[in-house]
């Protein structure tokens, strides 16, 4: 097997790499800047030339060698390249080629292009390598244009009442569809610390976005009273939310199409935004390529691959360490200003 599931990740041996590795390795080809993909303690990266300033927010300086999509470089004979996963930006799916077998490891990817992250790319190939965080035929996205509109409705309503909207969002990902869709209304817009520091990375490397002002305690709160703010997951419920009152909030995550999972989170609104596929999505995506045999990763990848398999597709599930959550909180702290 030209790739290995191993105890530290998925191992080429032959090109003596690892992708996304989630213990320290020599060498780790990176799909995204996510927190369980991207891990620190590598001696050297090989990531996407936009996942680069990412990486070097959350992971400070390393060894880092970047390449734009499509372009092949070679470890030990074995040809390796990236190829937009439409997930996050920067996100990619990895190919690695050896001896004519032909291996594509999707990281996370989302099927319908955000015209932020690079439009999905299917890859051909002999072995798949998918993820599955929406791998349940009860999640299936509403578009995006549909999507945004509720969104940018809820906060048209709350400005007219004068209360300020507070979305919660992942930092990185969600919280650049979120301002590019709430940009459109004009009103000012806010971010807890986690989404600004996002923001001026992206900025310092070229990206147009609405701006976005960082939450400080020199703010007056009059100024933003009624407008929007952006804040990560764990900022719910805290004080750092309660001194916008009055306020209304709203979770934009994936897992909001199920009832339960929006009744068990204190919040007013849920928007069922993803950054994943659903599952018409990666079930298009498998088709699409029709490789010889699929891995099926984070996710819900017992249901997902039984279901392959009963379609006539050859799968087999692997376990990883990639967190099935849309929002792996564990860089995003809550007790900035
Ligand atoms: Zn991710
Ligand atoms: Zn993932």
């Amino acid at each position: 097997m030209l790739i290995e599931f191993t105890d530290r990740g998925l191992y080429c041996r032959q090109g003596e790499f690892y992708i996304d590795p989630w213990k320290p390795v020599e060498a780790a080809v990176i799909t995204h800047a996510h927190s369980d993909h991207a891990r620190p303690g590598n001696n050297n990266y090989l990531c996407h030339d936009r996942t680069l300033p990412l990486l070097r927010l959350r992971l400070g300086e390393n060894n880092y060698q970047s390449v734009p999509w499509n372009e092949t470089t070679f470890r030990n004979g074995v040809k390796i390249s990236l190829h937009p996963a439409g997930h996050i930006i920067g996100s990619s799916q990895v190919r690695v080629e050896y001896a004519g077998e032909v291996w594509v490891v999707s990281g996370d990817y989302k099927t319908e292009n955000d015209h932020i992250s690079g439009a999905f790319e299917p890859v051909k190939c002999h072995h798949f390598v998918t993820e599955s965080t929406f791998g349940l035929p009860i999640y299936n996205w509403a578009s995006q244009k549909e999507q945004y509109q509720l969104v940018q409705n809820w906060v048209q309503q709350n400005h007219e009442n004068g209360i300020t909207s507070v979305l919660y969002a992942y930092s990185l990902g969600k919280s650049q569809r979120i301002i590019k869709a709430v940009g459109e209304l004009g009103l000012p817009i806010y971010a807890h610390g986690a989404v600004a520091n996002v923001q001026e990375v992206l900025r310092n490397d070229g990206w147009d976005f609405p701006l976005v002002r960082r939450v400080t305690k020199d703010i007056p709160s009059e100024h933003i009273r009624g407008n929007i703010v952006i804040a990560p997951g764990s900022a719910e419920n805290s004080p750092w939310t309660r001194r916008f009152a009055p306020y209304k909030t709203a979770v934009c995550s994936g897992w909001m199409q199920v009832r339960g999972n929006f009744r068990r989170r204190n919040t007013d609104a849920g928007f069922p935004i993803s950054d994943h596929a659903d599952w018409q999505g990666l079930l298009d995506t498998i088709k699409l390529i029709s490789p010889e045999k699929v891995y099926v990763t984070h996710g819900f990848q017992s249901v997902f691959s039984r279901y392959l398999n009963e379609s006539g597709i050859n799968a087999a599930e692997v376990k990883t360490e990639f967190g099935t959550e849309e929002e792996v909180a564990t860089t995003e702290q809550t007790d900035e200003v």
